[in-house]
């Protein structure tokens, strides 16, 4: 679909030829804004059948998304949608798919990102699809088997970094000044890939009445409230699924917010949970939205709530999932559904 960029703080509209993902102006992050609404398709088999409600691009339709939607073996009512199964066991190659096309069709040669882990494997093993070099910066605590999984990738520069997340990701802002690269992360282009994990959880369990989502940068959670606001602006759904937004007890910026109403404002982050450790989600302002606007709610897990229900996953399914990408399982128990109801869990990932 055709589209422009605005910026999300002063509203100044860019040309969507242009290769940039921050206001020159104001330095707050854009959105893509579609001169349309694009066909929201009935069916889908793959990824790309959802292609008419990307930006307009030049797309190579590898191999993403479409990750199998379970039963869970425990609970009434709930259903897993296993995104432990994308190419890098990770929801964030749906964006990285759609980010890294666009910086190839801008000419760019390398991509620049801060991680904590599973977006670096990620950009790094799109970028060699399109090939293409990965400086990743690394704060935090990172998982070091994920980090050999990105080394393994082959095209990737690995730079670590004292400070954690938010700090990498001021690094990573320096490197594309200064060199000619794109930056990628949590980004516009980003978030229109992570739409299609709410387009697939919608056509594979039309009566859901809960999505639930583990939260570090916010993108995945905001990215889907933009989906279902497009499924709903078509006619595709009736009624908005609720967003329910999972935070660890040891970094919840999110979860403080919405409990004070206040603006959510930086922590520092003490989970394990390396994925969800973001303490101060860049798209924040925007998560809190899609909670007010779909009668959603924001909850924390513990740490040992993540670990038990990592185990009993383990059990149950014979299938490894990190502890942020169970956290959605654990704040299900939270939950309390009505008779009727019926939730999705997405397990996020399974770099472990
Ligand atoms: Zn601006």
């Amino acid at each position: 679909m055709k589209y422009r960029l605005v910026c999300s703080a002063c509203g100044i509209e860019y040309n969507s030829s242009e290769a940039i993902q921050a206001c020159r102006d104001c330095n707050a992050f854009l959105e893509v804004v579609y001169n349309g609404v694009g066909r929201m398709p009935r069916e889908a088999e793959e990824f790309w059948d959802f292609e008419d409600l990307f930006p307009d691009g030049k797309y190579r339709h590898y191999e993403v998304g479409f990750t199998r939607l379970i039963d869970s073996v425990e609970e009434e009512g709930l259903q897993l949608k296993l995104e432990i199964g994308n190419p890098t066991r990770s929801f964030k190659d749906r964006g990285s798919v759609i980010e890294i096309a666009k910086a190839a069709e801008y000419g760019y040669k390398e991509v620049v990102c801060a991680s904590t882990g599973n977006m670096a494997y990620s950009i790094a093993y799109y970028a060699r699809l399109y090939g293409m070099k990965a400086r990743v910066f690394i704060g935090g605590k990172a998982n070091e088997d994920k980090i050999a999984d990105i080394g393994k990738v082959g095209n990737s520069e690995i730079v670590r970094v004292k400070g954690d997340f938010n700090t990498a990701l001021s690094l990573s802002e320096d490197y594309s000044r200064k060199r000619r690269a794109f930056l990628t992360g949590d980004f516009c282009y980003r978030k229109e890939g992570q739409k299609t994990l709410a387009y697939e959880i919608v056509l594979g369990c039309p009566e859901v009445t809960h999505i639930i989502v583990p939260v570090g940068n916010a993108t995945l959670i905001s990215g889907m409230y933009k989906a279902i606001a497009q499924m709903k602006a078509a006619g595709a759904i009736r009624r908005m699924p609720r967003l329910v937004a999972v935070e660890a007890e040891r970094c919840m910026p999110l979860v403080r917010a919405f409990r004070s109403g206040k603006e959510v404002r930086y922590e520092r982050p003490k989970t394990n949970a390396d994925a969800i450790a973001v303490g101060f989600p860049t798209f924040g302002a925007q998560a809190l939205a899609a909670l007010e606007k779909t009668g959603g709610v924001a909850i924390t897990v513990s740490e040992n709530e993540m670990k038990l229900a990592q185990r009993e996953f383990y059990r149950d399914y014979g299938l490894v999932a990190e502890l942020a990408g169970v956290a959605s399982i654990a704040a299900f128990k939270k939950l309390r559904l009505r008779r009727k109801e019926k939730a999705v869990a997405v397990i996020s990932g399974g770099n472990v």
